[in-house]
Parts: structure tokens; sequence; C-alpha cells
């Protein structure tokens, strides 16, 4: 069984993921992690006091102390365990509905474990823990400082002053996520007027659902559109994600906002790690300054695990992310951390309107297929039917998650999805007759199978 998908642990609470569940996952981290004290934080899911019950206790029995945060974003405990030396477990399901809950494993630098030890934990996992005797058992403590260590080590890692001198209204969305309880405080502490919808944590999400995308942020948009803002913000539920909405109310495709906070970031020589859908902005950005474009297979685990093995070859990855708002800055740390890449925007809004930033990445037309496959035979015939067509064609080929086929100015790509049985095909490029062509052709090539 895997049980670490891309980004840790996922469930329905008790259906896939119960209290039982989390102890026996957080008993097998601890004898992997070896430390004596391991910090656990939650985001506001009605589920999540629960489950930071089971995981401490998991902790404890096999003799780890447990620092207990209460209610911080995911890149807020990630820095509290940077400081404190000591790794962490975090309570979330990110951006997934209320009922979902999970679990993300840091370790004591503050990075997400990479693949091959969340491998050496699921191992632990067939086997009884380590159990030790009653006098090793655990203690918990409060600890009510993360919030505030964690916006103090924000306003130190940002440019603070030329984020204040811009007197910026800033309108944001948290989304009744953990991030109500430190974003709005600040972008207060930068300078910045705030105002906010969908403030209040709230495990239930009451005003939106934790994704931000367009159909969940229609508040936000109003917000901003009503009001002088020049920039709206809105995190998911554990707000390691940030997405943006022009001065106008008109959302900042993610893949916009990624292209032009690595515009700024990057230079000649540097790598950029995203994944396999990568935008063709990226890899125009990319292009233009000299930088290299790094792809993973989907999901935030591969790449952190890539920037990691791309830095000891020392090479230079300063940004890093994904068309989904979750984007990462490894110079600051190796982590998603929604409130440092929103001050990162702001910082651009010095000398540009949000909606000037997103036009200079604007006009690209993206095209999103499916194919049906009845069963593993049929899968297997298109498979090596999209293998020959991509083989012999004239473009450069990544197979590191399906086929992508890059062109240069345009690009196609055909994987399996991981939940239904279909094969999907995406293509993008600056004309849309373009996109649709290079779908057309890669469909054409999987249905003569
Ligand atoms: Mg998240």
């Amino acid at each position: 069984m895997k049980v670490f998908g891309s980004s840790g642990v996922r469930g329905v609470v008790n259906e896939e993921l119960t209290p039982g569940f989390a102890l026996r996952v957080a008993a097998a981290a601890g004898t992997v992690l070896g430390a004596d004290r391991v910090a656990v934080a939650r985001d506001t899911r009605h589920t999540g006091e629960m489950l930071v019950d089971a995981v401490s206790s998991g902790l404890a029995s096999v003799g780890a102390d447990v620092d207990r945060l209460g209610i911080v974003p995911t890149p807020g405990l990630q820095a509290y365990c940077e400081r404190e030396g000591v790794p962490g477990v975090m309570v979330t399901a990110s951006h997934n509905p209320p009922a979902y809950n999970g679990l993300k494993l840091i370790g004591g630098d503050g990075i997400e474990l990479t693949r091959d030890r969340l491998d050496t934990v699921e191992e632990r996992l067939d086997s009884d823990p380590e159990r030790v005797d009653w006098h090793r058992v655990g203690t918990r403590r409060r600890v009510e400082t993360a919030r505030r260590h964690y916006r103090e080590q924000l306003l130190a890692a940002v440019d603070r002053e030329a984020i204040g001198s811009a007197d910026l209204t800033v309108a944001l969305d948290p989304g009744h996520g953990a991030g109500a309880l430190t974003s709005p405080e600040f972008f207060r502490e930068l300078g910045c007027s705030v105002l906010s919808v969908n403030a209040q944590p709230d495990g239930r999400f009451p005003g939106r659902d934790p994704e931000p995308v367009a159909e969940t942020l229609g508040d936000l948009r109003r917000l901003v559109e009503t009001s002088d803002a020049d920039l709206g913000v809105a995190h998911d539920g554990d707000a390691d994600r940030a997405i943006f909405v022009d001065e106008t109310g008109s959302l900042v495709e993610g893949d916009a906002a990624l292209a032009a906070l690595a515009a700024a970031e990057l230079d000649a020589g540097d790598v950029v790690v995203s994944a396999v859908n990568a935008s063709q902005r990226l890899v125009d950005v990319a292009e233009s300054v000299g930088a290299d474009l790094h792809l993973t297979a989907i999901g935030s685990t591969n790449l952190i695990t890539a920037i990691r093995s791309l830095q000891r070859e020392g090479r230079h990855v300063p940004i890093a992310g994904e068309g989904n708002g979750g984007v990462m800055f490894p110079d600051y740390r190796v982590s998603r951390d929604g409130a440092y890449t929103a001050a990162r925007f702001c910082e651009l809004l010095v000398d540009r309107s949000a909606s000037g930033i997103a036009a200079a990445h604007d006009g690209y037309h993206n095209v999103r297929r499916k194919v049906g496959y009845d069963d593993a035979e049929e899968r297997a015939a298109m498979l090596s039917a999209v293998e020959a067509f991509a083989t012999a064609a004239d473009a450069e080929l990544d197979t590191t998650d399906g086929y992508r086929l890059d062109y240069g100015d345009a690009w196609v790509l055909a994987r399996p999805s991981g939940t239904e049985p279909v094969l999907r095909v995406y293509a993008e490029a600056r004309e849309r007759e373009r996109a649709e062509d290079l779908a057309a052709r890669m469909l054409d090539a999987i249905e003569s199978a």
C-alpha cells in the first residue's frame, strides 16, 4: 500500500483516515525521525484536534516529547522546526474539502521529508513500532509563540522597506484556514492596508472551499473590484499557497504569477524546477534569461526531492513551483509558503500594477482532452502508440511523468490519470490553433491504437 502520496497522507476522516491510523503513522515516523522532541501543528479543520491528540500519543509512545503549536500554517510549523532543530508533523489536508484531513512530515531542517525517507516510514508501518518503557514515554507542552515567530521570520526575509514605501492595499482571503491567524497581521506589519474576507478561522469553511481557484474566489474578486485594493491574495487551508487577483478584480492565472516571480528571480545559469505540466510561460521565461527548466512528476514532494538533488550537484535553484499557487524560493526555504510568496509578489508591485505584471505573461492558450480506455490491454496499446508518436516527433521528449514534447514555441503532454481510466492530453501555445493542432495530432496517434 502506498500511504504517502505526492503530498503526504490524505483521506476522509474516520473513513480512510482514522485516529488509530494517524497514531500508527506518527509512531512509525517518530522512530524513523529518531528525535527526542517533535513539533505538532494543525490547520483549522474540525477534525484537527482529534488527530493532533492521536499523533501526539503515537509520538509519546515511542519516547518523543511533543511541542503542540496549535493552529499554524504549514510554513509556520516549518519555520519552527528549522529554528528549533526539531522535526514536525502537520495535521492538514491543504486544499481538500472539509471532510478530509491528512499528515505531512517535516524534518529537523524545516523541509518536508523526501521520497526515500517517506518510504522508510512506510516500511515501518507494517511492523509494530518500538514502544518505550513507561518511564520514558514522552511528555507534551503547549507552545503559544509559533505564529508570532513565523511572522517575525517572514518580515526579516522580505524587502520590508520597498513594500512599505509602495503604500499598498491588500485584500486577503485566507479561506477560513490557518493563514487567517497570521497573514492579516503580517501584511499590516509590512505597512500595507489590509481588507479581508473569509478571515475567521473555521474548520467547516462556511464562506468557501479551501481550494483557491476561480470558482471559489468570487467574494475576493468582488472585494478587490469594489475597493481600492492593489492586490487580492487567497490561501488554501494550510496557507502554503497564494493565488492572486489583480486590481481590477480579475484572477491572475497561477502559471502567470509563477512566470512573473521567476522572471524577477532567475539569472543565466540558474535552474527553475517545475512539474511536467509546466506552462509555456515558464518555458519562455527560462529561455529568455538563459536558465534551465528542470521538470519533475506532478506533486510538491517530487519538486522538493529534485531541488535538493540539484543543490547537491552545486546548481542554484532560486525558484520552483507549480501553476496552482504553490511556489518555493529555495534560498529562503525549500518549502511552499503562501505569505512569503504573496510578499514577494508585492515587491513586484512597487513599480507596476498587478494587471500589468500578469499581462506580460498573458495570451497563452491551453487545450485539455482525455481519452478513456476499457482495460489494461487497451491502456498499454495507447501508451505504446504515444511512445511511437513521441519518439518520431521533431521535439524534445521528457518521460518523467507521461510523455511531454517540447517544440520550443509550444508543448504537448500525454499521461495516464492517477485516479480515472483515462489518458489525459494537454497542449499549450501562444496561438490557439497551434495548441489545438498539437493536441489533435497526439489524440490521432492514441485513437489509431
Ligand atoms: Mg497547502
